[in-house]
């Protein structure tokens, strides 16, 4: 059934109920009842404009202490008079509090018909005696007041408790099984106090407000607990709902069971900003962006800051990957405009993932970590939300198998290097053959680096990855060279690599052991390695480069580095990505790009090859734009090193192999 519905019809049948008692009413207040309804009433109205927010279920249920003078008006004096005056505060405070009209109905509703349920039991225990009326009250009517109490505790319970379950979409029983302590716990004592009340002004209406106090002592506890509720399931700084109290909504909207979505985010350069401007200031932006979060958010959506600049966004309401793209587009716009903070304007943007229950994750914890995952791969591609696809999950079942069966074929020797040849373009001879690995698997069989080397890079597997590579390429030279070959060797080089300040040390006992002089191996390193940390990066190329290994820049024109940078680098060749070169291939005379950076490069004093020739027309071309060497399907696959020999003397070895070359220590 719909919250809607549910109220509706308990607002109907409380009007019903009402119009019925005030028609059948006789005297509104009863003989002798005067002084208790003049008490009581304002008791009762003061205690309905002062409800208590409890932050227990819902967002935004309250208790009002205003039971007990309710239930004690009930006894003075009798039904109609008190569902007139309870219905009219009930309703005033609605108003003022800005609820809904149908909320307003509902309570007024729902007050009728707990009120005059417990005057109908009371009235029935007592066989008859005026209905509810029992000023002055005697020990023998506690018995039918305790009954009526109990009325009034179980419709109101759950009349109330029906209505915040649809209204949050759970299950009523469920609900009523976790939640019925707390709301008989509060009632009941609520309500024991009325037939005290009532006792004590009958002992002398002087004492009323002596009344007031456990009244006021009640009040001021359940402030103090709700204010503790508070404290532990906010974020104090922004006041958003903190970490267990989104975990708890998560996992009330997966046992809910409707699609939603999850956005992790944080916010890009907010260490950087925290360390130059200070903790004022950091604090100050936090409470900024959590405020445009929750403006951007939808009235369903729930925002909430998960620790340091981490929030989390719950996306509701039939959530498909569209709605939670459109709400992250409104999240990153809402984040693009400057902070103001105290006179100074400071730019943020952010990066989000985005994971989809159940197709994502159907867990808190999975959920989080998945976006937690698409958050990387938004910040890996510098775009502003990315939604959870597996392949960018270095932590699936699936690649946890391969990481480890990964590690038992580098230690196994299953990697091997392939060969393709570089031809140099002046002498028209193969100079050199770059190394690139490939996985000889037992029952996949042959693996290029694509199926596996993400996961490498991932798991740090790479270090041991490229170190086999070295191992085996000096392996596979030194042993051309005593048959007369004498080829410079290129291994690729990794992030990970240019990080590890051990590096340079492990390439010297390699060509050590493998007595090969530094000259004839070359190291090839992207951009963007270069770029992860250019101090470190600088520091181990250094040292590489004063051992006298070639240096070579990989995948050139794909990475953001500035050429002016690379200059200060002491490498010695440029690789021109394939991406630019297929186009001179495929429309020779329009390589403006291939052009203009073999200019460029030569300016440095740098040798530019060409990567990924497939024509001979491409290769011809390139040839005339003064390139000084090229590599590519045209001249040769990959190949296994014991046929990459004869496809190199076949296109063409240097004139004279060095026979004598001085040995390394
Ligand atoms: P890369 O370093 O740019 O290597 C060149 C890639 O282009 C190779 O792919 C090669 O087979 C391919 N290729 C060469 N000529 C042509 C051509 O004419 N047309 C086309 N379409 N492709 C061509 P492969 O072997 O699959 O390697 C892919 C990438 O994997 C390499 O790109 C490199 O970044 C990485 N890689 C390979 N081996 C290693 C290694 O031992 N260590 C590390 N860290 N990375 C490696
Ligand atoms: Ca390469
Ligand atoms: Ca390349």
């Amino acid at each position: 059934m719909s919250v809607r519905r549910f109220t509706g019809a308990v607002s109907v049948t409380g009007l019903g109920v009402l119009l019925v008692v005030l028609a059948h009413a006789g005297r509104l207040v009863p003989p002798g009842a005067a002084l208790y309804v003049i008490l009581l009433g304002p008791a009762v109205v003061l205690g309905e404009l002062l409800p208590l927010k409890i932050p227990r279920r819902g967002d935004d249920e309250e208790i009002t202490i205003s039971t007990t003078f309710v239930f004690a008006l009930l006894l003075a004096g009798g039904l109609p008079l008190t569902l007139l005056i309870q219905g009219a505060a009930s309703a005033v405070q609605d108003i003022w509090a800005r609820k809904p009209a149908w909320r307003v109905a509902f309570n007024v509703g729902q007050y009728t018909l707990s009120l005059a349920a417990a005057a109908a039991v009371i009235h029935n225990v007592r066989a008859g005696l005026g209905i509810a009326h029992v000023v002055p009250l005697s020990p023998h009517e506690l018995p039918a007041v305790a009954v009526g109490g109990a009325a009034f505790l179980l419709v109101n319970m759950g009349l109330v408790g029906v209505a915040v379950a649809l209204h949050l979409g759970r299950n009523p029983l469920r609900y009523f099984r976790e939640d019925l302590s707390f709301s008989i716990y509060t009632g009941a004592v609520l309500l024991c106090l009325s037939p005290a009340v009532l006792a004590m002004l009958q002992f002398s209406p002087v004492i009323f407000p002596v009344c007031l106090l456990p009244i006021v002592a009640i009040y001021q506890g359940c402030r103090q607990a709700a204010r503790s509720e508070y404290e532990a399931t906010h974020d104090l700084l922004t006041g958003l709902s903190n970490r267990p109290r989104l975990r708890q909504r998560l996992e009330r909207a997966v046992e809910h069971g409707e699609p939603f979505a999850v956005l992790l985010m944080d916010l890009n350069r907010f260490k950087e900003i925290y360390d130059t401007l200070g903790h004022h200031h950091g604090d100050l932006l936090l409470q900024q962006v959590g405020r445009r979060l929750t403006d951007a958010i939808r009235a369903d959506d729930e925002v909430g800051r998960l620790g340091g600049d981490e929030f989390v966004v719950i996306v509701r309401g039939g959530a498909l990957a569209s709605d939670a793209t459109a709400v992250a587009d409104r999240v990153a716009v809402a984040l693009r405009q400057p902070f103001d903070l105290e006179e100074l304007e400071v730019e943020v943007d952010a990066s989000i993932g985005i994971a989809c229950y159940p197709t994502d994750g159907d867990d808190p914890q999975t959920l989080l970590r998945h976006a937690d995952v698409a958050m990387y791969q938004a910040k890996r591609g510098h775009a502003p939300h990315a939604t959870y696809a597996s392949e960018h999950d270095h932590h699936t079942p699936a690649r946890l198998l391969l990481a480890a069966d990964l590690r038992r074929a580098i230690d196994g020797r299953e990697l091997v290097p392939f060969y393709q040849a570089q031809l140099d373009l002046a002498s028209g001879t193969v100079g050199a053959a770059e190394a690139l690995v490939r996985w000889r698997h037992p029952t996949l069989g042959l693996l290029s680096p694509a199926a596996f080397l993400d996961v490498a890079e991932n798991t740090g597997l790479i270090r041991g990855l490229t170190l086999r590579m070295l191992d085996a390429a000096l392996e596979d030279r030194q042993r051309w060279s005593e048959e007369g070959t004498d080829l410079v060797v290129a291994v690729n080089v990794s992030v990970r690599n240019l990080l590890d300040r051990s590096f340079p040390a492990e390439v010297g006992r390699h060509l050590v052991a493998h007595q090969t002089l530094p000259d004839r191996l070359k190291l090839e390193l992207t951009e963007s390695a270069i770029m992860a940390d250019p101090d470190t990066a600088r520091e181990i190329l250094d040292e590489l480069a004063a051992m006298g290994v070639d240096l070579a820049i990989d995948d050139f024109g794909t990475g953001y580095s500035s050429l002016a940078y690379l200059q200060r680098l002491p490498v010695r060749e440029l690789k021109i990505d394939r991406s630019f070169v297929a186009e001179i291939d495929s429309n020779a005379g329009d390589g403006v790009i291939v052009r203009s950076t073999i200019e460029l490069g030569h300016n440095l004093g740098l040798r530019v090859i060409a990567e990924g020739i497939e024509s001979d027309r491409g290769l011809q071309e390139l040839r005339r734009l003064g390139c000084d060497g090229v590599q590519g399907y045209h001249l040769s696959r990959p190949l296994p090193a014991d046929r990459i020999v004869a496809v190199a003397r076949e296109l063409g070895l240097p004139p004279a192999p060095r026979l004598l070359r001085p040995q390394v220590a």
